[in-house]
């Protein structure tokens, strides 16, 4: 059987890696990315050593009609999407509530919620077995600061991560008896470039303080966990939650 995957965000970080691991167990990719064409290019260069097919697609998911014609494209050039992981997000520099103005929250909200929500709905359109679809898996990138609320430098992403939480929740129920399966991973501190816009690159004091295990994770070890939620090993896995956060 011919599975499809779209990764939002893909050509780095967290959704690079999923890309790769995807591409390995044998799905045909689409790398979706928003705006560095050249980096979305390489990832799908990465997928195809793994032998597999995949496309790098622009959108910006925060975009209902690029999220329209994302899932048109997948449709038109993949095939039927059977797995979609809403990996698309942002973080802003570390601020006080006090300081936080609306337009930081609303691109907080357009990237991390509104992103995830309309890929969700597309992706239920195409595999509800109630709408001839043939089921499918969807995995959300939340994050540990939806249990923690990261007080005092960005509670406006941890308020998303925490609707991306109840998204995750609402819907695995609202469609689980539809053939879709819907779970979210929740990463702590992740090595990747989303740090260099929260003004705190390395952060390796603050991990040191806080996690047990004394180290960051690679975006390796958060797509191993994405890649377990899709398959079907996972079959009875929906409205779940995997911390990747080394303790924390
Ligand atoms: P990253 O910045 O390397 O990757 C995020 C990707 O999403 C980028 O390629 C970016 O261009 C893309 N993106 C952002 N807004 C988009 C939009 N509107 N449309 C399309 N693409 C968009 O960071 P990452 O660490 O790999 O982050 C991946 C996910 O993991 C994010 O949802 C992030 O919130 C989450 N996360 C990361 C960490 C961490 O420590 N790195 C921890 C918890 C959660």
């Amino acid at each position: 059987m011919n599975k499809v995957v779209i990764v939002t965000g893909g050509s780095r970080g967290i959704g690079a890696a999923t890309c790769r691991l995807a591409a390995e167990r044998g799905y045909t990719v689409c790398v979706n990315y928003r705006a560095n064409r050249g980096a979305a290019e390489q990832t799908v260069a990465e997928c195809a050593r793994a032998g597999t097919k995949a496309l790098a697609v622009q959108a910006d998911v925060a975009v209902e009609t690029d999220v329209v014609r994302l899932f048109e494209t997948v449709d038109r050039e993949l095939g039927r999407v059977s797995a979609l992981v809403n990996n698309a997000g942002i973080l802003e520099a570390q601020m006080r509530v006090e300081d936080m103005d609306s337009r930081r929250l609303t691109r907080i909200f357009a990237a991390n919620v509104i992103g995830s929500f309309l890929c969700c709905r597309e992706a239920v359109r195409r595999m509800s077995t109630k709408r001839g679809g043939a089921g499918g898996a969807i995995v959300n990138v939340s994050s540990v600061a939806a249990r923690v609320g990261s007080p005092g430098e960005y509670v406006d992403y941890a308020a998303a991560k925490g609707a991306v939480d109840t998204l995750t929740m609402g819907l695995s129920k609202e469609v689980a008896e539809e053939g879709i399966r819907v779970n979210a991973v929740r990463p702590g501190f992740i090595y990747t470039d989303i740090h260099a816009s929260g003004g705190e690159p390395d952060r390796v004091d603050r991990v040191k303080a806080f996690v047990p295990m004394k180290r960051g994770g690679q975006p390796e070890e958060v797509a191993a966990a994405i890649l377990w939620l899709l398959s079907d090993e996972a079959s009875y896995a929906t409205g779940t939650f995997i911390d990747l956060a080394g303790g924390r």
